[in-house]
Formats: structure tokens, C-alpha cells, sequence
């Protein structure tokens, strides 16, 4: 933005904005550290079956240990991540010690969950993501169905042959696939049924205001019935409330994942979390 003051009424540089340049710079220095020297950890929010009760799967969020700051949460870093391309590296460790974590539950013997990674734009488009997945499956030796992928919807309706080309691709190695944020762009049913998906996860911002929102419940039961049109699971993301979780039940969606059953948690705690359900102690 342009700022006003200066000889011409118009100052093109601010000190403000260079100070801004700075801290950029100088978090863009600090993410490539934090690359070098793998700050990054997972935390694992459970997707819960509405029906059973049962935990299937978790999805894989990645934070950042600043050493100063402490657990930054995604928003702070993954753009700037994107815009660098340090995303690259970042999604190929997240990849990495997710199929790791996935494996090392199963070897401990919980009942197999699918875990759920989160892949950006710059990912899906200009790496050779396909390597990455197999190798990180082939490294932590996890079974690929095991493995989902989240792409959101509106990267892959930027350019959809290319996208199902890409999907196929990443299809073969056996992992699933899910759209997520669904419901923010602007797919057809047509354009839907051409992508090799498993899963819709339907956005946050439609679940947070209900029941006060008429429309979000109508759009809510919309995706639920395209979901079943298409022969596809159907997750809600940010489910809060016991009235919003009794709703989506009774659209008939199957999963849903949110604060109200539990937030992002460490892999231990996930680990507790399914002995306590399973009627174990801890
Ligand atoms: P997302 O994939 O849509 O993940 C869901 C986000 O919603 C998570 O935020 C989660 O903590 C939050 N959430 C879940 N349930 C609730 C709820 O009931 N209420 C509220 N208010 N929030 C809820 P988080 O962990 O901050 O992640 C934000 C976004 O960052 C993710 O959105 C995803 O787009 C991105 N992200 C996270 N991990 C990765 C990663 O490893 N790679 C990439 N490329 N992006 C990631
Ligand atoms: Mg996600
Ligand atoms: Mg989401
Ligand atoms: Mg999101």
C-alpha cells in the first residue's frame, strides 16, 4: 500500500516497510535453519467415525520449534514456506516422519490408522512429489493404504487435467486421496467425478456457524448428498459442538474431526487418547 507524506504527498518506501523487509528476511533465514536443523514436529488431530465412536484416522499438522518463539502453528510459516519453496523440503519431512509415526503405532500394536498429510500447492505442482511419497513409504515400510493426501479443492480446479493426471500418478502408489476446504471453490459434480478421490472434507467455515446459519446447514447436507452421489467419504473439520456433531449425524455424514472431540495432539497423547476408547489404560 502507499503510504502518504513526503515531497509529493506519495512515499513509495516507508521505514515501516523496510523494517518489514527485515523481519522478513530474517524469518526467511530462520525457516532455512530451521529446515537445516529439522524443527519441525507433528501433532495428530483424530478423525472420529460418528457412528462407532471409533478413531480411523489422524490427520498429520505440522508446527514449527522456533527456538525463541516456541511451537509456531502452521499459519505463522507455511506461506512464507510456499513463497520460498522451502516447502519442498519441509512436505518431504512432514511426509517422512508421518508414514514413520504411522508405522511405529501399528508396531505397537494400536489398531491401524490412516494418517492424513496435508500437501500445498508448490508441492503438488513442482516437485517431484510421486518420489517423495514412495520414498517415504518405502523408508518407514508402511503399507500405502495407510497413507491419505490432502489437496485442496482449490488447487486442484486450477487446472483439473492437470491435476487428474498428477492424482493418478500419486494414486498408483496406493495412497488415497481427499479434497480438502471443500466447498470454498467452485467444482461441479462433473468436474468432481473426474478426480481419483476418496474423501471430501468439508470446510470449517460451513460447520462453525451452525445452527446459526440456515444457509451453512443447507450447503453442510448439499456436500454430505454429493459425497454419497459420488461414492465418497465425507469428513467435517471443525466440529466444535455436541448440536453441530448431532446435525451432521443426522445428514448423514460419516466423520468428522474438531476440538469438540479433540484438538491437534502430540503422537503419545494420540496413543492414549485410543487405549482410553479401546478400554485400556493408558
Ligand atoms: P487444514 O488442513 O484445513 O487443517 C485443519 C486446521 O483446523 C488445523 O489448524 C486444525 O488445528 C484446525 N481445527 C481442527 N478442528 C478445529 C476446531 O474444532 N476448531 C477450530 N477453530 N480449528 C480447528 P492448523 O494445525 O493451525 O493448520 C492450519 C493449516 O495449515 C491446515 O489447514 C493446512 O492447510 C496447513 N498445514 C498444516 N500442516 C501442514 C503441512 O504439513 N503441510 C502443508 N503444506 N500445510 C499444512
Ligand atoms: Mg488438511
Ligand atoms: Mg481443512
Ligand atoms: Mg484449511
Amino acid at each position: 500500500r502507499v503510504k502518504e507524506s513526503g515531497r509529493n504527498g506519495i512515499q513509495l518506501f516507508s521505514p515501516a516497510m523496510a523494517e518489514d523487509a527485515r523481519n522478513k528476511l530474517t524469518r526467511i533465514e530462520e525457516l532455512r535453519h530451521a529446515v537445516e536443523r529439522d524443527e519441525f514436529l507433528l501433532h495428530y488431530q483424530p478423525q472420529k467415525d460418528i457412528r462407532t465412536g471409533k478413531v480411523i484416522g489422524v490427520e498429520a499438522l505440522v508446527r514449527w520449534q522456533h527456538p525463541d518463539e516456541g511451537l509456531l502453528p502452521p499459519g505463522a510459516f507455511i506461506p512464507l514456506a510456499e513463497e520460498t519453496g522451502l516447502i519442498v523440503s519441509i512436505g518431504d519431512m512432514v511426509l517422512q516422519k508421518a508414514c514413520r509415526q504411522a508405522r511405529a503405532w501399528q508396531d505397537r500394536g494400536l489398531p491401524p490408522l490412516r494418517i492424513a498429510v496435508n500437501v500445498s500447492a508448490r508441492q503438488f505442482l513442482e516437485s517431484s512429489l510421486t518420489d517423495q511419497v514412495a520414498s517415504a513409504l518405502r523408508s518407514a515400510n508402511l503399507d500405502p493404504e495407510w497413507l491419505e493426501l490432502e489437496l485442496t479443492e482449490s488447487l486442484i480446479m486450477r487446472d483439473v487435467a492437470g491435476a487428474i493426471e498428477r492424482m493418478q500418478e500419486l494414486k498408483k502408489l496406493g495412497v488415497s486421496l481427499a479434497i480438502d476446504d471443500f466447498g470454498t471453490g467452485y467444482s461441479s459434480l462433473s468436474t468432481l467425478r473426474r478426480f481419483p478421490l476418496s474423501r471430501l472434507k468439508i470446510d470449517r467455515s460451513f460447520i462453525a456457524e451452525i445452527p446459526d446459519k440456515p444457509g451453512d446447514m443447507a450447503i453442510t447436507s448439499a456436500i454430505v448428498s454429493l459425497g454419497r452421489t459420488l461414492e465418497l467419504e465425507v469428513v467435517a473439520e471443525g466440529v466444535e459442538t455436541e448440536e453441530q456433531a448431532r446435525f451432521l449425524e443426522q445428514a448423514g455424514c460419516e466423520m468428522f474431526q474438531g476440538y469438540l472431540f479433540a484438538k491437534p495432539l502430540p503422537a503419545s497423547e494420540i496413543e492414549s487418547l485410543i487405549a482410553r476408547l479401546s478400554g485400556k489404560a493408558d
